[in-house]
């Protein structure tokens, strides 16, 4: 199978590196050459131009910033147009229903939906969670390189075209709250005077735990590190779709569109590189102190 693929960044560049491991015969493509420096060496193709890429592919592969990018990609960069007929282009961006479908009202493409979660580290090992949204024969003959780059069991059919996005973007959403409450949580009771070891793990023996603070919190509370693989900026990107989601869709999202205010302001202070967990250090702020555990505390833990 002949295989484009656009978007060579922190995610795309081990997920195409994954799909050359396993066999597959890759064109690549970015608008930063010295991205595709790995994929040429193992032998993939470099294509100068999205639409260059897209020719010639029985399948291509999108994993761009946001849902203006990809719908430049594909309409005004002329990769759709540049598809052969029957073709099947597998978006796993983080982007919205509503993109894909304007370039399906253009274009008269097979596609598929497939957003993934699991991070940097996820597509490093080829362990990446995906989430597909489209006619299931489609998703068939996806399989096998979704498996190059995910688990199979987490490999999921979510439903018809655009519910991959639309999943991918609820688990973001109930992320980033979770992110945003349990800081809040910490700051309250590390400024009470409660120890924050001793209030973690009070908290994660009480009907309020959560895998947040149990796991996801721990690479801040053991080294401050708030995860640069993600970057703030496409987390703002997350957030603002998530809820332009539930206005599309009707539902009133208070709760969502007040963490997403926090986590821009943290981008307005940080800046738009600094890691998916720096709203933390607003909270930190507030505690008058960075949320670290002591070794003895980690190892109890
Ligand atoms: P990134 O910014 O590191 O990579 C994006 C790549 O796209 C860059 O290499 C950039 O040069 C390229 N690009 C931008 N415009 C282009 C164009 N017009 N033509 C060709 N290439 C172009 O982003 P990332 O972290 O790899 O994320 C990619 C997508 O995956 C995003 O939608 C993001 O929300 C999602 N995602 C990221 C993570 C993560 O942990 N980083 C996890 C899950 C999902």
């Amino acid at each position: 199978m002949r295989i484009g693929f656009i978007g060579l960044g922190n995610m795309g560049r081990p997920m195409a590196r994954n799909l050359i491991s396993a066999g597959h015969v890759l064109t690549v493509h970015d608008v930063h050459e010295a991205a595709a420096a790995e994929h040429v060496a193992l032998g993939a193709r470099w294509a100068a131009s999205a639409a260059e890429c897209a020719s010639e592919v029985d399948v291509l592969i999108t994993m761009l910033p946001n849902p203006r990018i990809v719908e430049d990609v594909l309409v005004r960069e002329g990769a759709a147009r540049a598809l052969p007929p029957g073709a099947l282009w597998i978006d796993m961006s983080t982007s919205t229903p509503a993109a894909a479908e304007r370039v399906a009202e253009v274009f008269d493409i097979r596609r598929l939906d497939a957003p993934v979660s699991g991070m940097a580290k996820g597509a490093e090992t080829g362990t990446l969670q995906i989430f597909v949204g489209g006619h299931p024969a489609d998703f068939g003959q996806a399989l096998p390189l979704l498996m190059a780059m995910g688990e199979a069991d987490k490999i999921l059919h979510v439903g018809a075209h655009g519910s991959g996005y639309t999943v991918k973007l609820m688990i973001n959403l109930l992320w980033f709250c979770h992110l945003v409450a349990t800081s809040e949580v910490l700051a309250v009771g590390v400024k009470a005077g409660v120890d924050l070891g001793v209030l973690r793990a009070a908290l994660l023996t009480s009907p309020a735990a959560s895998n947040f603070l149990e796991n996801d919190m721990m690479s801040v509370l053991a080294s401050g590190d708030y995860d640069d693989s993600f970057a703030m900026a496409l987390a703002c990107k997350d957030l603002g779709l998530a809820v332009d989601l539930g206005r599309d869709v009707g539902v009133s999202t208070e709760l969502s569109a007040m963490v997403e205010q926090i986590y821009r302001r943290a981008k307005a202070q940080y800046g738009d590189h600094a890691g998916e967990m720096t709203p933390v250090r607003l909270y930190e702020s507030l505690a008058g102190k960075q949320f670290r555990l002591p070794e003895p505390t980690l190892e109890v833990a």
